[in-house]
């Protein structure tokens, strides 16, 4: 028997106990999935932040903590985690960042919002430039950022994309490391941050790279909060070099009320729903990576703790 620890919180058991037991079974793998298992007889723990489980120290037998979430921020750093950390890449979780990052691109690029502050009447035309003179940036060319750079281009947009790595992806003007990001914003009619949160990251779009943007330009964060430096981008809203923002995700979740993010009128902010995981998709992630754990294989999606994602 496989022991296979629920480690998460959020989301709940009663979300995942189903979907993980058809694909446990769909591979046919033995497993025991408990919410309660004694730490040393736990093979595998599937975990998510919020998680009462914060130290790792007495699961001495566990193979992998397997997080149900992209980003890792909420335990990577955690020292008495020493067993392999794999995070979630999954199929829901791309298509529905595609779609939040393709609705609010367009929403920026076709200047909805103007259309529906003008439905009283007022017959005032204006005529959006095409796609192909919209250029957009996206910071972080990863398994999200790759997929909706893509898609953009796809759809007609000059798509320039910057990772930590140098990359080569049809169709993209790709650029990497501290020189290349100049350039990026540069260009950035349209930004998309879609990095994940590390301490290279953390305030990387501050008042200087802000002003680096051209004067106008629309943000998307479904990345993290802690990538834009709260002060600066509202102090660029104010000035007009930034035109509107559309934040997915802040340095404190839920948004405290009083944040002055809730009240600006060049702001929207959703409520961290950019992309969930999708249980029925994501445990057979889960499953594939016990089965390849159990046949002694590379499990997939291992996260690099030195570089933190
Ligand atoms: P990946 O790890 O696949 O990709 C991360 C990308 O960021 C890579 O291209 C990486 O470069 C790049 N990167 C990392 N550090 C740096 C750096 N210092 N300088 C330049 N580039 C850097 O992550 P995903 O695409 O799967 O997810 C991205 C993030 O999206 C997650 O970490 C999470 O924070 C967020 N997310 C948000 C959700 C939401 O609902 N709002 C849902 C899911 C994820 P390289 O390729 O060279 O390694």
């Amino acid at each position: 028997m496989i022991n296979v620890l629920y480690a998460a919180t959020s989301p709940t058991w009663e979300e995942y106990e189903a979907p993980l037991r058809r694909a446990f079974d769909a591979a046919g793998l033995p497993v025991t999935l408990s919410r309660d298992i004694a730490p040393e007889q736990v093979d595998y723990i599937v975990y998510a932040p919020k998680s009462d489980l914060t130290d790792f120290t007495p699961y001495t037998n566990t193979k992998a903590v397997l997080n149900l979430w992209a980003g890792v921020e909420g335990i990577v750093g955690n020292q008495t985690l020493t067993q392999p950390l794999c995070r979630m890449v999954d199929h829901g979780l791309e298509r529905g960042m595609i779609e939040w990052v393709t609705g609010h691109t367009l929403r920026h690029h076709l200047d909805i919002d103007y259309f529906l502050a003008r439905q009283s009447g007022s017959w005032e035309p204006f005529v959006p430039p095409l796609a192909q003179d919209r250029p957009v940036t996206v910071l972080g060319l990863g398994e999200l950022g790759r997929a909706c750079a893509v898609t953009l281009s796809q759809l007609g947009f000059p798509v320039t994309g910057w990772s930590r790595t140098q990359k080569q992806i049809d169709g993209l003007t790709c650029l990497s490391g501290p020189d290349g990001l100049e350039q990026a914003l540069s260009t950035a009619q349209i930004l998309i941050l879609l990095l994940p949160l590390t301490a290279e990251t953390t305030d990387l779009l501050d008042s200087t790279r802000l002003a680096q943007l051209p004067k106008g330009a629309c943000i998307l964060n479904p990345g993290r909060g802690p990538l834009i430096v709260d002060a600066a981008l509202i102090a660029a809203l104010d000035s007009g070099q930034i035109a509107r923002a559309t934040l997915d995700v802040f340095r404190q979740e839920p948004l405290p009320p009083e944040h002055p993010f809730w009240a600006h009128p060049q702001v929207t902010v959703c409520p961290h729903i950019a992309s969930e995981t999708r249980a029925s998709t994501a445990a057979e992630v889960i499953a594939e990576n016990i089965r390849r754990g159990e046949a002694g294989e590379d499990l997939l999606f291992r996260v690099d703790r030195t570089r933190g994602y």
